[in-house]
């Protein structure tokens, strides 16, 4: 046994065709738990898939969008006749929203809001409804931004949506305790994905390396300590906090 004790523990993991998600799937899976991939690209999770068996562990096809509340319940069906029920959700599928406030066109509000708040309502209430259902205790993570815990310029859908999520986190965690579910949510700062490589390859983003006070982005092993606490028992008395894994950005200007 690890000292987290994950093993066998159904963990299910959003957005893991890339980025964070990928990389959590592959660390869950290490510590021995059998991991289900949801995302829209299933050849990618195919291939994640054969990494995480080729390394010893065992993950699970869950092909999901995540903003077809049917595709969700279809695919937790799925994984429930296979393995059982999700007791592990990492809550991670997630858009950058590109405009300011006062440009930001419609249809790009409304899919920031429908894949980074809507769908993260949803897959979590999902998931809780089936454990309350078995009567099993569960971890709920969350991921969130430091973008949603302090203002910042040019992403306004995005960081909106992030801090709705820090609150979504607080609300799940005060009405799930009393099923032994606890509700956390990860607010990473900037990591280098699919999601951000644009932006940090432009002189804005190195600016933004420099106004962190570890002067660098972080590497996305430095969000496994966490996610493991998080999913395990090891943090049985924590629910609702919403941790920053960021370097410091926040003490900074973001
Ligand atoms: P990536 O772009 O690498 O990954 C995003 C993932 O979300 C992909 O696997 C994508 O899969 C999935 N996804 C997007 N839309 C949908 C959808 N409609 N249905 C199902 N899956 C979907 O980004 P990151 O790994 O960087 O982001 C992961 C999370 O971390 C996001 O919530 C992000 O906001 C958050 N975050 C990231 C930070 C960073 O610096 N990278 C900082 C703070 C927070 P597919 O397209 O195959 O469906």
């Amino acid at each position: 046994m690890t000292y987290f004790e994950l093993e066998g523990k159904v963990a299910l993991i959003t957005g893991a065709s890339s980025g964070i998600g990928a990389h959590f799937a592959k660390t869950l899976a290490k510590q021995g738990c059998i991991v289900a991939i949801a995302a829209r690209r299933v050849e990618r999770l195919a291939a994640l898939a054969e990494e995480i068996a080729n390394d010893g562990g065992r993950a699970i096809l869950a092909p999901m969008d995540v903003t077809q509340r049917d595709g969700i319940e279809k695919a937790l069906d799925d994984i429930e006749a296979q393995v059982g029920p999700v007791e592990i959700l990492v809550n991670n599928a997630g858009m950058a929203g590109r405009f300011p406030f006062l440009t930001a066109p419609e249809d790009e509000t409304d899919q920031v809001v429908a894949v980074n708040l809507t769908a993260v309502w949803d897959v979590a209430q999902l998931v809780s409804q089936r454990l309350v259902a078995a009567k099993k205790s569960g971890s709920i993570i969350n991921i969130s931004s430091i973008t949603g815990l302090r203002a910042v310029g040019g992403a306004a859908s995005y960081a909106m949506t992030k801090a709705a999520v820090a609150h979504m986190t607080r609300l799940q965690a005060l009405e799930l305790s009393r099923y032994g579910i606890r509700v956390n949510a990860i607010a990473p700062g900037y990591f280098m994905t699919e999601l951000t490589e644009d932006f940090l390859s432009t002189s804005a983003g190195e600016a933004l390396r420099n106004r962190v006070p570890m002067k660098r982005i972080g590497n996305l092993e430095e969000l496994d300590g966490l996610l493991l606490l998080l999913s395990s028992d090891r943090s049985s008395f924590m629910t609702g906090t919403v941790v920053p894994v960021d370097g410091g950005h926040l003490l900074s200007s973001l």
